[in-house]
């Protein structure tokens, strides 16, 4: 049996002695995760200091806060999440119990990626546990100090037999994609994001996609463009540029990019001084791999601000690209890195074209004072989620499902998304052995008479309010219950 194969069937093994299902193991194993990251706070952030040159500060505000937050909603909300939840009946089942029972899937597969290594992978961990699953977990390999110290690290914290984390690169991953899961949770680009959904359908096990793309970014002139090209400045060079949900590119009217260059430009010093190589809050980029594939990028547009680079260091300045045509390399796939295009548009109307005429975004931005701008931006356009004046920010709000559509992914997760796209809402109606008659209109022989009834029971639609209805239902089924017994039996 190999790594991957033990891991699974140790998973399922637990799974199967119930324990996970226990709402106050679920707790526990809740806790002891946030345990990890008050403790090991300064462990992860050397790692990921060393993974991506994020700073401590850095690694706290834009990946664990967050996992923190999660987890505390989880801990408080758990008993109501996991409580079943009643329904609306209608005549014919008036008299019964009719709720939705979320239940466990069983043993899940989160498959995290590198750039922001802990969120996307703890994430999906909380939604597992929460939910009552067993989950295998594979941290990016992209990462090399991150996966190791989450290797070491949960299986001090959480039941290492329920929750095995397991290591390695595409080999090993495919090893795991051979299993039997019963749910799989990917986090990386769309071509792989398809790999894994061909290996899923082997054993019809379902997936939740957490993928990339080009987000569009539209800035509208009747907008404070200083403030706009702060909040875009931000979105874009966190983390290097190496965000899903980062702005891509700009679009906005020719009239207006010479100042937003400025404007963005002005912020890149505000935030990363006058050489951004040396602050502490500028990331580089992952390895030399992508520093070739992002370099590669600029060769046929126009720099207008940054575009120094150090291979060694994997360090690209952050840069501005001016008056990009639609045919440019930087233009043909997700930049994921410190490149910032800007093509001109004629206006919204352009802007909605060429948003339309692209993979629908993960996520999409229009900034801009007036409300008619934004309202058709939201009505004629799709995306995984939509923003105005602001970037980034909807992640961190847990209240909002967060995931893709179409080309961006499926499914959606975060807070109570994350429970529920990680369970089975079991559809449960609890009925008693009583009321017969009312069953007879269902029982063969069918009659025209039988038949009227039915029509009556189910496409009745009386809007009474709630009580009204309840007490005018209640009526109405004893009223039926004995016209069905004296006169259809
Ligand atoms: P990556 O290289 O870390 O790959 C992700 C995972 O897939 C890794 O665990 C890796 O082992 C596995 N993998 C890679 N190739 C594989 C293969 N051929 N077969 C099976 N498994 C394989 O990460 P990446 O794909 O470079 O991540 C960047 C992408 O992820 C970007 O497109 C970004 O937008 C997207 N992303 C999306 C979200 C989101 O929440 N929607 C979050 C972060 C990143």
């Amino acid at each position: 049996m190999s790594r991957e194969q033990q891991a699974v069937a140790r998973a399922r093994k637990a799974f199967e002695t119930g324990r996970s299902k226990c709402l106050e193991h679920r707790i526990r194993q809740l806790k002891n995760l946030q345990r990890l990251f008050i403790e090991k706070q300064s462990v992860i952030s050397d790692a990921v200091k060393k993974d991506l040159n994020k700073s401590e500060v850095g690694t706290q505000l834009y990946e664990t806060l967050g996992l923190e937050g999660e987890i505390n909603l989880a801990i408080k909300k758990l008993k109501e999440w996991a409580a079943p939840r009643p329904v609306e009946k209608n005549l014919l089942t008036i008299s019964d119990t009719v709720y939705i029972q979320p239940e466990p899937l069983g043993v899940v597969l989160i498959i995290g990626a590198w750039n922001y290594p802990w969120a996307v992978t703890i994430q999906p961990l909380i939604g597992a546990i929460a939910a009552g699953n067993a989950a295998v977990i594979k941290p990016s390999e992209v990462c090399v100090h991150t996966a190791k110290v989450m290797e070491e690290l949960l299986p001090i914290y959480i039941d290492k037999e329920l929750y095995p984390v397991v290591t390695g690169g595409v080999s090993e991953t495919q090893e795991l994609l051979r299993q039997k899961f019963d749910h799989i949770f990917y986090t990386g680009n769309s071509m792989v994001g398809k790999v894994i959904m061909e290996a899923a359908a082997k054993h019809l096990t379902p997936v939740t996609l957490e993928l990339g793309g080009k987000s569009p970014c539209y800035i509208d002139k009747n907008c404070d463009i200083s403030i706009a090209c702060r909040r875009v400045t931000w979105g874009k060079y966190t983390n290097c540029g190496q965000t899903c949900i980062a702005p891509d590119y700009i679009l906005c009217e020719p009239s207006i990019q010479d100042q937003v260059i400025e404007e963005v430009k002005k912020s890149i010093k505000e935030f990363y001084t006058d050489n951004p190589k040396t602050c502490p809050d500028y990331g580089r980029v992952i390895n030399q791999r992508h520093f070739k594939r992002v370099m590669n990028m600029l060769e046929d547009s126009t720099i207008a601000v940054g575009g120094d680079n150090d291979e060694s260091d994997c360090y690209i300045a952050p840069t501005v690209l001016r008056d990009v045509k639609p045919e440019a390399k930087v233009m043909q796939e997700e930049i994921f890195g410190p490149l910032l295009p800007i093509l001109s548009v004629s206006g919204l109307d352009e802007a909605i074209k060429f948003i339309n005429k692209g993979e629908k975004p993960l996520a999409l931005y229009v900034f801009s004072s007036d409300d008619k701008v934004i309202k058709r931006m939201k009505e004629e356009t799709s995306s995984g989620g939509l923003l105005a004046n602001d970037c980034l920010v909807h992640y961190s709000v847990s209240s909002l499902p967060f995931g893709g559509v179409g080309n961006s992914g499926m499914g959606c997760y975060h807070g109570k998304f994350s429970f529920d796209q990680l369970s089975h809402l079991r559809g449960c109606l609890i009925k008693q052995l009583k009321m017969e008659g009312v069953n007879s209109m269902r029982y063969p022989p069918h009659t025209a008479k039988k038949l009227g009834w039915a029509r009556f029971f189910i496409l009745q639609n009386v809007d009474l309010g709630w009580i009204g209805r309840m007490a005018f239902l209640a009526v109405l089924a004893v009223v039926a219950a004995v016209a069905l017994q004296n006169y259809l039996l």
